[in-house]
């Protein structure tokens, strides 16, 4: 495989299995990457404490975490490293408090338009900075594998059917889109099988802040990385997962690939390769300059 000056991937299901499961494969097939100045930049939905427990500075050592960067919390925040090896927030897109009220306001808007016309019950989460997540699937827990399982895709599809919603999640997209425009806010919503997430920013955001930022210090391009996720697929035609959204104009000129084995469409130009968090982690072993 190519090499790479810079590797941004997913944590959750990319990196580790789960946020609960030890980073310890993952830390060591990054070290050896970082100590020879290959940038690996995580990006996740996030925050920072869920990342390897919260204990990143304590994993790596100060010279190793200056090709470190995060992209998190779905946009919100683009974390480096300083020369203590102390993580700083360099960027943020943290909404103020009158958007992000009237983000959970649109959030209340679509639960209540899913209960009124549907009789489709939902949960909604608050409390994150910049975004509401809408529970679509309140009686399905994941437990503490967090990402997207391929079989809750066809129970998701299953029970909006089964309550009449014969838009899809392209509908429920739609919907919060058309109720942010009555807000006065370009809602940037995604969706997997179980969350409806609305916000201001996505992993777009974090990418194209993060590849900014290495283009102006190391001259790095966008054909020079690597984008690894595994929630690239599709759930509907047009509507796919988060890590698409580290497809941006301006890094779609980087190689992006799959480790799930989820059948669906990719966005155009993702490969394929299945083999889950292990797939990852061997790519990392091999990638050294
Ligand atoms: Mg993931």
């Amino acid at each position: 495989m190519k090499k790479y000056k810079a590797i941004f991937f997913d944590w959750d299901g990319t990196a580790v299995l789960s946020r609960k499961a030890p980073a310890d494969a993952a830390v060591a097939a990054m070290k050896p990457l970082l100590q020879k100045g290959i940038k690996l930049v995580i990006v996740s939905g996030t925050t920072i404490e869920n990342i390897a427990q919260g204990k990143l500075e304590e994993l790596f050592t100060k010279e190793e975490l200056t090709n470190l960067y995060l992209g998190l919390g779905r946009g919100a925040y683009n974390y480096a490293f300083d020369e203590e090896g102390r993580a700083y927030v360099f960027q943020d897109e943290i909404p103020n408090k009158k958007t992000l009220l009237d983000i959970h306001r649109i959030c209340f808007e679509i639960h209540c338009h899913l209960v009124e016309k549907y009789d489709y019950e939902t949960d909604i989460v608050f409390s994150r900075p910049n975004y509401c997540k809408i529970d679509l699937m309140v009686k399905e827990n994941r437990g503490t594998n967090l990402f997207m399982q391929e079989s809750e895709l066809d129970l998701l599809k299953d029970t909006m059917k089964a309550h009449g919603i014969k838009g899809g999640l392209l509908e429920l997209i739609e919907l919060a889109s058309s109720v942010g425009e009555q807000y006065g806010i370009r809602v940037a919503p995604t969706c997997d099988a179980k969350y409806l997430e609305v916000g201001v920013s996505s992993k777009s955001d974090n990418v194209n802040t993060i590849l900014a930022r290495l283009q102006k210090e190391c001259g790095i391009t966008a054909q020079e990385c690597a984008f690894w996720g595994d929630e690239y697929v599709g759930i509907e035609p047009g509507i796919y997962g988060s890590d698409s959204f580290m497809i941006t104009p301006e890094t779609r000129a980087g190689d992006f690939f799959d480790v799930s084995e989820a059948t669906g469409e990719r966005p155009e130009g993702v490969k394929v390769l299945g083999g889950g968090v292990g797939r990852f982690l061997k790519f990392l072993k091999n990638a050294e300059c």
